[in-house]
């Protein structure tokens, strides 16, 4: 491995003026579970390597209780989603998504925000935060600016992140009262395993607990990067939801999905995992939906 400084600055400008500095040569690193594997594999050759760990504001996880909003720091490690009591309860598909990623080293040291930005169509961590309609919020040397989650991807491991930028946080609004969500990561392990396809489904309801006010359809493994169904949305958003609906969601999600052949999987079984799949999510959502009330 080729040597490198190691910087750790305490504070997102300290971070993005280092970075300024060196900019040809210098890479940001969150918990390195990907940029480690780079660097020994010499697909990454950095001078510098910025750590983000000291700056505090980006390792916090809070939900303002005025407004509702969830606020989520790029350095949040999926072992801290994964144990807090209120993403397990209000944000089922953030849990759902996050307890099952690697092993337990990777989620301790692993961080949402690196998920991200790492940009591969298997990121666990992007299904639900597209789903719940999540924004980025990045800073760089031209200052802060804002994306939608399901914004940030362009192709596999390339992003709309200009050089330098920093992905600071994921914020998300609050849901409606009748929401219910879940996610599902395919695989051939239960384990240690990339999915074979990841399955995202939220739905809201009227107060009739029958009509869909809102549908989330996302897709990770089904494109070269994480998509959202939505043609299998609007199929659902105005209807009365029950299981026939979904199963014609799931068709129509699987059709629209741009699965492939891969060494991991074929692109036959990856769509039949889309069409009972999103059928499955789609129950789980009512019966949370119906659990709270
Ligand atoms: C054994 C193993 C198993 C894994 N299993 C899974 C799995 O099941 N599901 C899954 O989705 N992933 C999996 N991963 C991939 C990886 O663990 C996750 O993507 C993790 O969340 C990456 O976060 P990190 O903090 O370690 O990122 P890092 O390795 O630190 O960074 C990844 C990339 O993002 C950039 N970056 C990091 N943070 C920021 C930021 N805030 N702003 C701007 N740029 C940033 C870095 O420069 C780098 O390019 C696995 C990895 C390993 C090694």
């Amino acid at each position: 491995m080729k040597e490198f400084k190691y910087l750790s600055p305490t504070s997102v400008e300290e971070a993005i003026d280092f970075h300024g500095q060196h900019s040809e040569t210098a890479r940001y690193i969150g918990g390195g579970t990907d940029v480690i594997v780079k660097l020994k594999d010499g697909w990454m050759e950095p001078d510098f390597l910025i750590s983000l760990k000291k700056i505090q504001e980006m390792s916090e996880l809070h939900k303002n209780n005025a407004t509702g909003e969830l606020s989520i720091g790029a350095m949040v490690t999926h072992a801290t989603l994964e144990k807090s009591l209120m993403i397990q309860n209000e944000y089922p598909i953030i849990y759902d998504a996050v307890s099952n990623i690697g092993s337990l080293q990777v989620r301790n040291v692993g961080t949402i925000g690196g998920n991200l930005i790492n940009a591969v169509p298997s990121a666990d961590g992007a299904i639900p935060l597209i789903a719940l309609d999540g924004m980025a919020l990045l800073h760089g040397p031209d200052g802060e600016r804002s994306a939608e989650v399901k914004d940030l991807f362009i192709a596999p491991y390339k992003t709309i992140l200009k050089p330098g930028e920093i992905l600071k946080k994921i914020t998300i609004q609050p849901q409606a009262p009748h929401t219910g969500s879940a996610y599902i990561k395919f695989g051939r392990r239960a384990a240690m395993e990339l999915p074979l396809i990841g399955i995202g489904v939220l739905l809201s309801l009227d107060d009739d607990l029958q009509t869909c006010t809102k549908a989330r359809i996302c897709l990770g493994v089904a494109g070269p990067i994480p998509i959202r169904a939505f043609d299998a949305e609007k199929l659902l958003a105005g209807k009365k939801i029950n299981e026939e609906i979904l199963i014609e969601a799931g068709k129509i999600a699987a059709d629209e999905s741009k699965v492939r052949d891969s060494v991991r999987g074929k692109a036959w079984h990856r769509k039949e995992m889309i069409r009972v799949q999103v059928k499955r999510m789609g129950l789980k959502c009512l019966e949370i939906i119906k659990d709270k009330n």
